[in-house]
């Protein structure tokens, strides 16, 4: 049994797949207690594999992105939830948001690192590979992750709350890119756009 926040279906705001018709399932619980962490890790619905791949199933209107994410997937996900998942329909992409302290198990087909070693004491981050790295900006270095292979890189201006502090992020990512071009701007188009 997993212990299951909620399974929803909308679209990925941020990253690579930004746009894209994704399930989302949010495991409850976390290693890390980042200041700003919006999830209440406390709630939560505990779920068999096979109650998790209906519940994707019965929402996915044909969406092959699934998006594992929390709190911190990879202390929940495994093998046999990995497999069924996949054998939904053989096109099936599972991606998984991480904040990379934790070993992945292998199936998940694409890896989102987010890491908050520059927010929270005594954290490394074990992962040295990730499909795409997504930092927030400003409030982390990204020269810290230099040695991280992954195939995109992105700095996402940090929504203070405040749009004049907002602009200034923003100002803050356009320059630090324009001087860093290996990094590329993402920005949270859900919140933008208020799409659920
Ligand atoms: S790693 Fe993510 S989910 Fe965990 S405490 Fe930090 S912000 Fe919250």
């Amino acid at each position: 049994m997993k212990k299951i926040n909620e399974i929803f279906h909308s679209l990925q705001g941020e990253g690579f797949h930004t746009g894209t018709a994704a399930v989302f399932v949010r495991f409850s619980g976390c290693n890390l207690s980042c200041p700003f962490c919006d999830t209440n890790h406390s709630s939560g619905k505990m779920m068999s594999d096979d109650d998790i791949v209906s519940e994707i199933v019965r929402i996915r209107h044909g969406a092959t992105l699934i998006i594992l994410t929390g709190g911190e997937p990879s202390l929940f996900v495994d093998d046999i939830l990995l497999e069924k998942i996949h054998a939904i329909e053989s096109g099936i992409v599972i991606a998984i948001e991480t904040n990379g302290t934790h070993p992945l198990p292998e199936g998940i087909d694409f890896v989102t690192l987010s890491p908050k070693d520059q927010f929270v004491e005594n954290v490394e981050v074990v992962l040295a590979k990730c499909s795409e790295l997504k930092l927030v900006y400003p409030g982390s270095d990204p020269s810290r992750y230099c040695h991280i292979v992954c195939e995109h890189r992105f700095l996402q201006p940090c929504d203070s709350g405040s749009p004049q502090i907002n602009r200034a992020n923003m100002a803050a990512t356009v320059a630090y890119i324009k001087e860093h071009p290996q990094w590329r701007m993402s920005l949270q188009t859900h919140k933008i756009l208020n799409i659920d």
